[in-house]
């Protein structure tokens, strides 16, 4: 069944001045377990995209729908809790809290959401775990490399058990080590756990393990393949 559902969805930035349809009638449908890559050259909107199914920013046309539920008109107060209870993110510069350390910034997701110390400090660990960082729990970022740091985002991503998980860029910033080791645990975690993931890419190697590969041109989808 479909998680994510966007129908005739537009962005147009600069209404009034100089007019640009970042996002210009795209029609998308997500199912649970997916692993998509998002490809198309630079400007072509995939930021644009994310933001618009992540609820990150509101469309000027069109809607997204997420398991039915249309957030193209939610309050912004609801949208703001409806994306903490349901999608996880993780950008291209990690946006790790820097004085906090890898479980506390793991933690922090899960404190938002009145989750109880005990059961918070435990599932950080067990996600640090899941990513390969069970010895790095109490280093702050600075002391992390790039590809440790992204692994915490994913793990902090996964802390309030989301519903799928959208990654700009994710290994932007990754030597091609580092991206390996990243794609294998999110190949890891759509595989056993059934997580959807949707991430935007330029890197031919991560794109050559994605199962479904939607490309973007001008803000239009120009072709969509399954594999
Ligand atoms: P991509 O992620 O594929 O590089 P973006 O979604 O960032 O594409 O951008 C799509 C288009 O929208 C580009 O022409 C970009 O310059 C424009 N754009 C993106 N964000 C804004 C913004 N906040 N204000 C104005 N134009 C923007
Ligand atoms: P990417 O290529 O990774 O999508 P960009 O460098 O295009 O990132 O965009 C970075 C940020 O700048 C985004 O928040 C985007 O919304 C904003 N942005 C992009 N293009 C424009 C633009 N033409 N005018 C204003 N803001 C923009």
């Amino acid at each position: 069944s479909n998680i994510i559902e966007s129908h005739n969805l537009l962005k147009v930035y600069n209404p009034d001045t100089i007019p640009v349809n970042a996002v210009n009638g795209v029609n998308l449908q997500i199912e649970e377990g997916e692993f998509t890559a998002l490809v198309g050259p630079s400007g072509s909107g995939k930021t644009t995209l994310l933001n618009l199914i992540g609820g990150l920013d509101y469309p000027t046309g069109g809607d997204v729908k997420i398991e039915g539920v249309d957030i193209s008109k939610m309050s912004e107060n609801k949208l703001i809790d409806f994306r903490l209870k349901n999608i996880g993110f993780v950008f291209q510069a990690y946006n790790l809290i820097p004085v906090l350390t890898a479980s506390e910034n793991v933690e922090f997701v899960m404190l938002l959401q009145k989750t109880p110390k005990r059961e918070r400090e435990q599932r950080a660990v067990q996600l640090l775990n899941e990513v390969g960082l069970q010895d790095k729990l109490n280093k702050r970022p600075s002391e992390l490399s790039g590809g440790q740091q992204q692994r915490v985002a994913v793990a902090r991503a996964l802390a309030s058990k989301p519903r799928f998980i959208l990654a700009d860029e994710p290994t932007a910033n990754l030597d091609s080590k580092s991206t390996e080791n990243l794609l294998e645990i999110m190949a890891k975690l759509n595989a056993e756990d059934k997580m959807t993931f949707i991430f935007s890419t330029h890197d031919q190697r991560v794109i050559d393990k994605a199962r479904r590969v939607v490309t973007l041109v001008d803000g239009k989808i120009v072709s969509d393949v399954k594999r």
